[in-house]
């Protein structure tokens, strides 16, 4: 939305007016802030491998940071079940039908979590390619996984994520064998999407690349 004003010796000045959503987005961020929080918006399709690479770093950073979860889903807290077997704190949204989170949804999920006691949020995302990129949710860091079943070509047809995120994560590398995932075509694409935006790849199943993405993470909170 943006708003014409003419006070500028009459020359029109155009000023983008915060949607609802960049709003609740900027206050998440100062909540976060004040308590000394990197939050990290975690997006896929359904079926990626979120939650699986989540409690693997869960696992891995038990030791060294203490991390909370806000796990999106349209339904059911399958997901969150299986994060709170990890005894980090977790909240699950459902966004009855809602295909992306918001930044008022995080906002109410964030006052649920022990927030003095966490160092790393992430939010895992409702499984979709296309509009959560859209909706800031007052993230310090986007990341995009995309699992080998689901192909190289992804790119091509959804660039709008892989140009908005900060890190790219191929998940199942365990699968490679058996799939025809063309990865150094999946870089060159991405490379030509977002120059700026490494591509790892993992398996959260084998422990395999598991080391990048943990020396990533502790990049961003350094
Ligand atoms: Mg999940
Ligand atoms: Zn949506």
């Amino acid at each position: 939305m943006r708003e014409q004003t003419g006070e500028n010796k009459g020359i029109p000045v155009v000023r983008k007016i915060l949607s609802a959503n960049d709003q609740a987005a900027m206050r998440n961020r100062a909540q976060l802030a004040a308590h000394n929080i990197i939050a990290v918006n975690v997006m896929s399709s359904p079926g990626a491998g979120k939650t699986t690479l989540l409690m693997a770093t869960i696992d891995a950073l038990k030791n060294t940071r203490r991390v909370g979860i806000v796990e999106g889903d349209v339904a059911s807290q399958v997901d969150a079940e299986r994060i709170a077997t990890t005894g980090a704190p977790v909240v699950q949204i459902n966004t009855g039908g809602g295909c992306h989170l918001d930044a008022p949804m995080v906002g109410q999920a964030l006052e649920s979590l022990p927030l003095d006691t966490l160092d790393m949020v992430f939010i895992e995302n409702v499984g979709n390619l296309i509009c959560p990129v859209s909706f800031d949710l007052g993230q310090a860091y986007k990341v995009a996984l995309l699992s080998i079943p689901e192909g190289h070509d992804k790119p091509y047809k959804y660039p709008a994520i892989f140009e908005a995120v900060d890190l790219v994560v191929v998940t199942k590398s365990d699968l490679m064998p058996y799939l025809d995932f063309d990865l150094p075509l999946f870089k060159q694409l991405v490379r030509g999407l977002n120059p700026n935006a490494p591509v790892l790849v993992l398996s959260a199943k084998t422990g395999e690349g598991m080391d990048d993405w943990l020396e990533w993470l502790s990049a961003q909170a350094a």
